[in-house]
């Protein structure tokens, strides 16, 4: 891997990491890119809220009409509906500047393939050669690119519309809170449901670019101020969005963080009902996914951590959803990447359909007792992650390492991952019987312990 493209693409603070000319060199070394496989590409470019998006992207757009590529400029849009632009418009390939859940004063580069899909990492490396090289495409006035600017919020409304049971939602009417952080979805979601014919309350949806009313990493955490509202006002349903809005996390009427996996399995349910076929997720989710998979006889691919790599296993095996345990939503058909934006509409039409609350749907879903830690670690993490396995090989249990090192017991399992982009080591556990789930942590923390003595654990 290169030093400019990390797990999210490029990414860091404004100015000092990205800026302007940052911005431009990469537009230049993108075009340069895509000259190399035909003459006249077309690109897709979006942006989520952040003050710095608008002037970054248009120095992005400078970049790649000064190598002769034309635009089309979607503006202030969620990373899916940029990806989804991507796809319906038949282009080379598409850029979002966006940083996603980091705070205001971050902002970031991702590129998409031309069907909208992120870029893979092989790509990413020859955009970073020819960004580093300076070795530039250039074209002289008569060859130069073209912007035009489109609204693609409409064609996006009719996908949507024409997916679900809309006559359901409509003689339902819930009442849906939305907390978009001041986030791209603000200029998405609430209007989509209303169009369904929801009841909608919209908080946080100033798109002022500075994040002032939450952090727009939608945890618990962070949505303190929201689950009270939330248990204030007691709606059908309570979603909120990341900055960029590929996620979407909820909370139920009494103001209750619902995780991720839960949510990933009550759509899974949902759009099996409709349409069967093979299911992917990462080694870090819950089983939950594999009880729901089985009651429709489909299959479970697990892959490792990364909307990428999951959408990558989806277009392989044909598959029919795809998602992680942080409320990412991947529905191939529509957008190749997570969309918090028809994830949260696949729940409304849950409740609308089956007329049941949102938290009875939830109570119908199997039950899992989980456990998330972290553990400091300053030195090589992935070599004791490594180490953690051959030790408990040895002592004789089932191990897989798709992605760090996983270990199945009779009644759940424990993963331990190094993280990509921290000096941590992260610890999950998931169990059926309640209680298990933390002796399943506190096995982890002893191997290691034992390879480590110096070992600091916090929880
Ligand atoms: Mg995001």
């Amino acid at each position: 891997m290169g030093k400019i493209f990390g797990t999210f693409g490029v990414r860091g603070v404004y100015p000092d990491f990205l800026n302007e000319e940052f911005a431009m060199k990469m537009g230049r070394a993108f075009g340069t890119f895509l000259r190399g496989y035909e003459e006249n590409p077309r690109v897709v470019v979006g942006r989520d809220s952040r003050r710095s998006g608008e002037s970054l992207m248009l120095a992005f757009i400078a970049g790649l009409l000064s190598s002769g590529v034309d635009v089309i400029d979607v503006g202030l849009l969620p990373t899916p509906l940029v990806q989804f632009s991507s796809r319906i418009l038949k282009v080379s390939g598409g850029a979002v500047i966006t940083a996603s859940h980091n705070p205001p004063q971050y902002n970031g580069i991702k590129l998409l393939e031309g069907n909208g899909m992120g870029l893979s990492r092989k790509k990413e490396g020859i955009v970073e050669e020819i960004f580093e090289s300076e070795k530039f495409f250039e074209v002289n006035t008569w060859k130069m690119g073209r912007r035009i600017a489109m609204d693609v919020r409409e064609q996006y409304f009719r996908e949507v519309e024409s997916r679900i049971d809309i006559d359901a939602v409509k003689s339902r009417k819930p009442f849906i809170l939305v907390d978009e952080a001041g986030g791209a979805g603000a200029v998405v979601l609430p209007e989509i449901l209303e169009k369904l014919g929801c009841k909608v309350l919209s908080v946080n949806s100033h798109t002022s670019g500075f994040f002032s009313a939450r952090n727009p990493e939608p945890n618990e955490k962070n949505l303190e101020d929201t689950r009270k509202m939330v248990k204030a006002l007691s709606p059908d349903l309570a979603v909120a969005q990341d900055g960029d809005a590929d996620r979407a996390v909820f909370l139920t009427r009494d103001g209750k963080f619902v995780q991720g996996d839960k949510t990933f399995a009550l759509v899974e349910k949902f759009t099996l009902e409709q349409k069967k076929g093979p299911v992917v997720t990462t080694v870090a989710t819950s089983d939950i996914i594999d009880e729901v998979a089985k009651i429709f006889g489909v299959k479970v691919y697990r892959t490792k951590v990364g909307d990428l790599v999951v959408t990558g296993k989806l277009l392989e095996v044909n598959g029919i959803i795809g998602g992680e345990e942080n409320g990412g939503v991947i529905f191939p058909d529509i957008v190749l990447g997570r969309d918090g934006m028809f994830t949260t509409v696949r729940i409304v039409e849950a409740i609308s359909k089956t007329e049941r609350n949102f938290e009875e749907l939830l109570l119908e879903l199997p039950v899992f007792y989980q456990f998330k830690g972290k553990i400091s670690f300053e030195g090589d993490r992935k070599k004791a992650v490594e180490d953690f396995a051959k030790l408990v090989l040895k002592e004789g249990y089932k191990v897989d390492t798709t992605d760090g090192t996983k270990i199945f017991f009779k009644d759940g399992w424990v993963l331990v991952r190094a993280s990509g982009t921290e000096p941590i080591i992260r610890v999950f556990t998931e169990s059926r019987i309640k209680g298990n789930e933390e002796k399943y942590y506190e096995f982890a923390v002893s191997r290691l312990k034992k390879l480590y003595p110096d070992l600091e654990v916090e929880v």
